[in-house]
Order: structure tokens, then sequence, then C-alpha cells
């Protein structure tokens, strides 16, 4: 019988462990983890040629006994299910995201889109059908409903799926981790010895060699909340040490069903402000800065010496901490605003935004660092906490909303004095630049303003504007903004009447 508990899906977290492995059998993880990772991507390639082929998705379930592996056949079991599956299903859902965006911002009429939608859904981008049974729901009934395909939709999701392809690498496991579960090793307690109480046994890519590293939790293990697991990731990092994780299963935080909402605005001051005036990370471009700084000057020293600064210790030494900073700074950040605020919505600027008014405005080394771990970090732990807490995360176009007032509506580019103060022209508003921003976040989320362009979200503040005007609390505002609006260009083209 099938059971119908499994609803909730389980959520599970690598976190550091510690171990004491000397150098000989460091050596060994070293050649096992070369080979474990060449395995993936013989694995991957196969399956994926084989999806292209059969014009069909692969399933868990896919018969892969007759792919050549270098290790172990227990190994390639491990490799498929835990590492090349989940990434294969991962960029496919990907695809499905590109390609359902593509189709929703094209001009194709309704019905045409309706019909794109349901291929994309269920991954028919290769062999479309002529016609799909899909169920609608009516007066609680549920019904079967024939959707014809035209041969110009067949045409046109193949062209999408292929645009996708293009654009979004394959991908690779060279820096993957290898993942040991009970096929590949076994987690030991042991009673006996003095000197360490936890053991890995993990099977090597020599028959019958296996490894006994002696391991230890960390704090930080210990300290999230959860279900420990027997399976463990080995990973290198950029500085080539090894290091092991163990999964934890997460347990699900309950956030209250009271709706508490906060924007986030990135600043170039602080990296976010919320609307509740809170100014977090202020330091955080300063001492990116400071790295950057030292990473460039170290780097035109080596290259006077003619030395490649990939052969330098100190090179990779200053960018792995810096790429440690920004990342520990996020999640602390983001996990204060977390702790804070019991959330269940947080809105964000759109991560393009980011990159556009805030991140371009710094020095070119400080740019490489933000654009490469920066915006990475954020979505990823933003994806985290909408996993562990059922926090949505919301990401909403930014687009005038610093030069918005909060209190009247009036959008004008001189509403912003400088970086940090804003004064509305018009009813005289004054709060910190940032915070006034986040609030226009809330505002627009209220009313369900997802707007997408530029030009849209103008339109759409102006528009709200003037009804504002209309109403009575704003009466004695109205000569001043006529005068005001004849000099701004942001109204050029409106005319007196729309106003009265
Ligand atoms: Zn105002």
């Amino acid at each position: 019988m099938k059971s119908l508990k499994n609803k909730e899906e389980k959520l599970y977290r690598a976190l550091p462990y510690k171990h004491f492995a000397n150098k000989s059998k460091l050596k060994t993880i070293r050649i096992l983890f070369k080979l474990y990772q060449k395995d993936a991507n013989t694995i991957f390639k196969y399956i994926w040629e084989k999806f292209i082929k059969s014009k069909t998705p692969i399933t868990k379930r896919e018969n892969i006994k007759q792919i050549k592996t270098i290790l172990s056949e227990r190994y390639k079991y491990t490799i498929f299910n835990y590492l090349v599956y989940p990434t294969y299903s991962s960029y496919l859902e990907i695809a499905k995201n590109y390609i359902k965006n593509l189709i929703t911002h094209s001009t194709l009429s309704e019905e045409n889109k309706l019909q794109l939608y349901i291929l994309n859904k269920r991954g028919l981008w290769l062999n479309p059908p002529d016609e799909i049974q899909i169920k609608v729901k009516k007066e609680n009934k549920e019904e079967t409903k024939t959707i014809k395909i035209s041969q110009q939709n067949k045409h046109l999701i193949k062209k999408l799926f292929h645009r996708y392809l293009k654009t979004n690498k394959i991908p690779k496991f060279n820096n993957a981790p290898l993942i040991v579960d009970n096929k590949t090793g076994e987690f030991q307690q042991s009673k006996t010895s003095k000197k360490f109480k936890q053991w890995i046994r993990l099977s090597t890519h020599i028959k019958r060699q296996v490894l006994y590293i002696p391991v230890e939790e960390t704090d930080y293990y210990n300290q999230r909340k959860g279900k420990d697991t027997n399976i463990f990731h080995i990973t290198k990092n950029d500085l080539g040490t090894i290091e092991i994780k163990r999964v934890k299963e997460i347990k699900k935080e309950n956030t209250d069903t009271q709706e508490n909402i906060i924007a986030l605005d990135f600043g170039l001051k602080s990296l976010f402000t919320t609307n509740k005036g809170d100014l977090l990370g202020r330091n955080f471009f300063e001492k990116i800065k400071e790295y950057a700084d030292k990473i460039d000057k170290l780097q035109r020293n080596l290259q006077r010496q003619k030395i490649n600064p990939k052969q330098s210790k100190r090179y990779i030494k200053l960018n792995f901490k810096l790429k440690q900073f920004t990342k520990n700074e996020i999640r602390r950040i983001i996990n204060r605003i977390v702790e804070r605020y019991k959330l269940s919505i947080i809105l964000v600027e759109n991560l393009k935004y980011f990159l556009k008014q805030v991140i371009n405005k710094f020095p070119n080394s400080v740019k490489r660092a933000l654009i490469r771990i920066g915006r990475k970090e954020i979505k990823n732990k933003l994806k985290e906490i909408s996993e562990e807490y059922g926090i949505q995360v919301v990401e909403i176009n930014p687009a005038y909303s610093s030069q918005t007032c909060n209190n009247c509506g009036y959008v004008d580019k001189e509403n912003r004095k400088t970086q940090e103060k804003f004064e509305c022209r018009l009813c005289g508003y004054k709060l910190n630049a940032d915070v006034q921003a986040s609030r226009n976040l809330i505002k627009r989320f209220d009313k369900g303003m997802f707007v997408c362009g530029r030009k849209q979200a103008l339109r759409l503040q102006i528009e709200e504007f003037i009804a504002n005007l209309q109403l009575e609390r704003y009466k004695c505002l109205w000569s001043k903004a006529l005068r005001l609006l004849t000099q701004n260009p942001y109204f050029k083209g409106l005319s007196d009447s729309s106003l009265t």
C-alpha cells in the first residue's frame, strides 16, 4: 500500500565535522577523489546522451548497469543516486523555470502560451505529442480535458529548450563532494579507543583496501537541531585542504501563522537596510575592499616578478579568506534578520538590480568579488531559509523605489538628495534613503505591483501618485505639484487634464 504521509519533504544539510586523517590517508583520499569525479562525469554523460537520444526524461530507476566506471559498482550507485541524478533533475528543473519565463514574457496568444506551458511543465521539449490530457477542476469535480498541440508550438518548444542548453552549460563534477553512504563507508562509534571515539570506514579505489578516518563532531554541527545521518561529504576547499561534513536531517522550524513581512534593500553603505530601519552589515563593503586591494597589490607584484598568481600560496590564501568572509557575513546577517523578526515573507530587491545599482558602483576588484561570491551566496542563503523556515522569498523590482516618496508617492530624481538622504520635494518627507526605498518595496508587494520592466515600474508609480493626488489629504499639495511636474522629465507628456 502506498503511504500518504511522506508529503513533507525532508531537509538535509551537510555540516562541518572534524577529521584527523594523517598524510598517507590524505594522499589516498585525494586519488580517490579524482577518480570519483571522473566517474561522476562519465555517468552524467551516459544519462544525458540517453535522454537526448530517447527524447524522454530519465528516471531515478534508470538502469545504469552497462556504464563502465573506474571505481566499484557500489560507488557507481552512490554516485548516481546522490550526485548525478539530483544534479541532472535540478538542471532540468532550472530549464523549466527558464522556459516558463520566456513563454510568460513573449507576445504569444494565451492559447499558445497554455500549450507551451503544459509541454514545458511535463518536460516534453524534445518529443512533444499531438495532444495532451490535462485534469481540470470544475465545480469541485475533476474532469479530463484534451489539449491539442499545434505543429508550430511543437517546433517552438524544441527551440526554447535548445536556447536553454546554449545559455546554461551542462553540469560538470570537478568540484563535487565525495559522498559516502552505507554502500561505500560506515560510521563507527568506538568504545575501546581512548583517543578517538568516532571513525569513518571508507572503501577506496583499491580492492579490499579500506581507510579508517578518525572524526569528531564540531560545535557548529551540534548546534543545529536535527537527526544525525550516516552520510558524509568529503570535500576539498580552495586551498586544497580536505574537509569532512556530516549530513544532518534538519527540523523545519514553524514560523508563526502571523504575517510578518520585511523588506531588504541593498545599499552602498551597509549591505542590507530593512524597512524597520536596521542597517545591517555596515563594514561589509569596506572589509571586502580591504581584501580586494591586498589581492590586487599582490597580483601586481607577482606579475612584475613574472610569477603566475595561481601558483602563489599567499595569493590563493588571500582569495580564500575573502571568500570565507563574504560567505560568513551574508549568512550571519540573514540569520540575524530571521531571528529578530518571526517572518513569513521576505521581500528583496531583484538581484539584477543589486548588480546594476550596487555592485557596479564599486571598483573592479570589489566588483569581481561581489559578482563571483556575494550574489551567489545571498541567493543560496535565501533559498535555505525559505526551505528551513517556510519563509516566502519574493523578489521585487526596485526600479525608482529610491526616488519615490513613500508618504505621498511623488517620483522625482531630485528626491534623493545624496546617497544617504531622501527628502521629498513635494511633501517634505525625510528619511534615510535606503530605509525609505525598502518601505516602497513593501508597498509594491501589498499593491500586487510585481512590475517586470523599468518603464512599467515608472508608469505604475506615476499612476499611483496621480490617484493619491485625488485624495482629500493631499489637496493642499496641488499647486506645488503642478509646478514641480512641469520641470520633472518623468511626467513629460502628461497633460494637465489627467491631473484634474
Ligand atoms: Zn512626498
